[in-house]
């Protein structure tokens, strides 16, 4: 696997075949060493982290080889929730950190000059009229094995071709009522080149053109026009569309104007990781998630509210590279490139999702301290901190043991460990409640230890915990997330069968108070707990934190070897 050495492209990029056929185009000057790309998604649902694949794609090409990338909202299927798509991704892409300068086009611009295209092709004898409804379409198609059939409509003349044509446009023809096709074989091996349809007569108003038009353009009529416009050199799309590459050389070679390159890679599929426009949108209509920015999501929205930063994802996106066939990507590839980013940048503070109360019997009542915590042990220019330390902690109940197993090291009773930054504490009791559980630990402490430093006889502990003064911790809400599916759904069952119910397990977590008033969007790494977000729901008087990844625990990984 490729690596790369640091996350702002110092370090050469890993090989891929894209980057292959560009260098050797810029050989031959097949576009006169010209790299031109564009990112055209469909304004129908939010982005996911499969478009922010393409999105690295497109524009990271083209900034390697100092060329151009577009930004395009392939519109030719009105809808009315369009804008507020677009918005998003707007939003999206800029987030990610691509810049497409003043090359934010709309399929829809070019409207009028693929309806002249279309005429041009009438004239020429190689599209006409068919009056056959969508299904007798089908029908006529034939199968994989047999050839289809000729419409009966396929002989029109020119003229009536045209005529019927700019009347489909003026709006004579009720909706349906007629197509337009293109001429090429209904014998063909290859369905897409089955005298396809480029025009459908449909009364809808679009986001941009309103009710200008009455007919639409096809996508696969639309999108090789719109690229061969913009002048584009390569066409990057997902292998999906590699039958369809025959049908868009035909267009622009028939219409004789610029002939961009398609080339077709991978989509990116991952573990327990829905990616599909359609299913995304079922999940937010259906209420199974908040929105399309539930930090649960695959959207851009989703991840950028869980915490996930564009540096992050676009390391995965390196590291991915591209291929000729669709695989799967482990989930856990986009978690160790994200936590690779957060590591760098993240502030550590101390907190417990999972809190236990810990008297120290030996330190005075009502006496203070403030410790000095490092703020990012991985970049000294953060600084470091005051945090307070009084008599009574909260620790994570995870830190404590009544009867600890074999290489537990953490506190337990008789056991002595450091509390980071503040002092060596021993353990000497416990309080249960009438149910047996443990509901506090009690301690002593050794001043000698302040700073948590060794005291002058040397004595060494094996474990340091982290830990938050009772008296002055912030109660926060933390929402601890988990993939929203359990597997991968098939293709055939309802995929809200597989959805995980504990993807979102809420809990009242206890914060150093440093984290008070942080905007949202801010990202701390709770140290030994994972990495979290300030979340848009917080109020000044309770911060709202979503976990956006785990750290590793090393002890989980130990228990379960011993349990196995
Ligand atoms: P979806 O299946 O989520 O609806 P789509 O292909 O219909 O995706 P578009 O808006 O047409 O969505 O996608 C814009 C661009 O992003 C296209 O070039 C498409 O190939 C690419 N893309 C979409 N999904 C993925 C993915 N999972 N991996 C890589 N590229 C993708
Ligand atoms: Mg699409």
């Amino acid at each position: 696997m490729p690596t790369e050495g640091a996350i702002e492209g110092a370090a050469p990029k890993p090989s891929n075949f894209i980057r292959d056929i560009i260098l050797e185009d810029n050989v031959s000057g097949k576009y006169g060493g010209r790299v031109h790309t564009r990112f055209p998604p469909e304004p129908n649902g939010y982005l996911h982290i499969g478009h922010a694949k393409s999105i690295c794609l497109n524009f990271g090409l083209a900034q390697e080889f100092g060329g151009k990338c577009n930004l395009r909202f392939d519109d030719t299927n009105p809808s009315k929730e369009e804008v507020e798509y677009v918005e998003s991704i707007i939003e999206d892409v800029k987030w990610l950190g691509f810049d497409w300068e003043d090359r934010m086009f709309y399929a829809s611009d070019y409207f009028d000059q693929l309806y002249a295209w279309a005429v041009q092709l009438i004239r020429q004898g190689q599209a006409f009229v068919c009056d056959l409804t969508a299904e007798q379409i089908r029908e006529y198609r034939g199968t994989p094995t047999e050839p289809g059939k000729n419409s009966p409509y396929r002989d029109r003349s020119v003229e009536e071709n045209l005529d019927l044509f700019e009347r489909m446009r003026l709006g004579e023809f009720p909706d349906g009522s007629r197509t337009l096709r293109t001429k090429i074989d209904m014998a063909s091996p290859n369905f897409n080149m089955r005298d396809p349809v480029m025009y459908r007569i449909l009364r809808a108003e679009h986001h941009r053109t309103g009710n200008k038009w009455c007919i639409y353009p096809m996508y696969d009529f639309a999108h090789g026009e719109c690229d061969s416009i913009e002048g584009i050199t390569h066409s990057i799309c997902t292998l999906e569309f590699e039958d369809h590459r025959p049908l868009y050389d035909w267009y622009v070679e028939n219409l004789g104007i610029h002939h961009p390159q398609q080339i077709e890679f991978d989509r990116l599929n991952l573990t327990s990781t829905m990616l599909s426009k359609r299913k995304l949108l079922m999940l937010v209509q259906k209420g199974f998630v908040s929105g399309w920015d539930d930090p649960r999501m695959p959207t851009l929205s989703g991840m950028r509210r869980r915490g996930y930063t564009p540096e992050g994802i676009r390391l995965f996106c390196s590291r991915i590279g591209v291929s000729k066939t669709n695989g799967i990507i482990e989930f856990a590839l986009l978690e160790n490139s994200l936590r690779e980013d957060l590591n760098r940048r993240a502030l550590r503070v101390m907190a417990s999702v999972d809190p236990i109360r810990v008297v120290i019997d030996n330190y005075p009542d009502g006496q203070v301290e403030e410790m000095d915590a490092v703020n990012n042990p991985e970049d000294e220019s953060a600084g470091t901190r005051k945090v307070p330390f009084s008599k009574v902690l909260y620790i994570d109940r995870d830190d404590f043991r009544e009867n600890p197993p074999k290489q537990y090291f953490r506190l337990s009773p008789g056991r002595e460990v450091r509390l980071r930054y503040a002092y060596f504490v021993t353990c000497t009791g416990v309080v249960k409640d009438a149910a047996g559980e443990v509901v506090e630990v009690h301690c002593t402490y050794d001043p000698a230890t302040r700073g948590g430093n060794t005291p002058p006889d040397g004595r060494k502990v094996k474990s340091t915990i982290h830990w938050v003064s009772a008296a002055h911790a912030l109660d926060a809400e933390a929402r601890l997330y988990e993939n929203l599916f359990l597997e991968d759904a098939g293709e055939e069952k309802d995929f809200t069968d597989t959805l995980n119910p504990k993807s979102l397990e809420v809990r009242t977590a206890k914060v150093e108070p440093s984290v008070k008033g942080a905007a949202p969007g801010t990202l701390y790494q709770f140290e030994r707990v994972g990495y979290f977000c300030v979340d848009k729901d917080s109020t000044p008087d309770k911060p709202v934190f979503n976990r956006t990844v785990q750290l590793r625990d090393t002890w989980a990984k130990i228990e379960k070897a011993q349990k196995a």
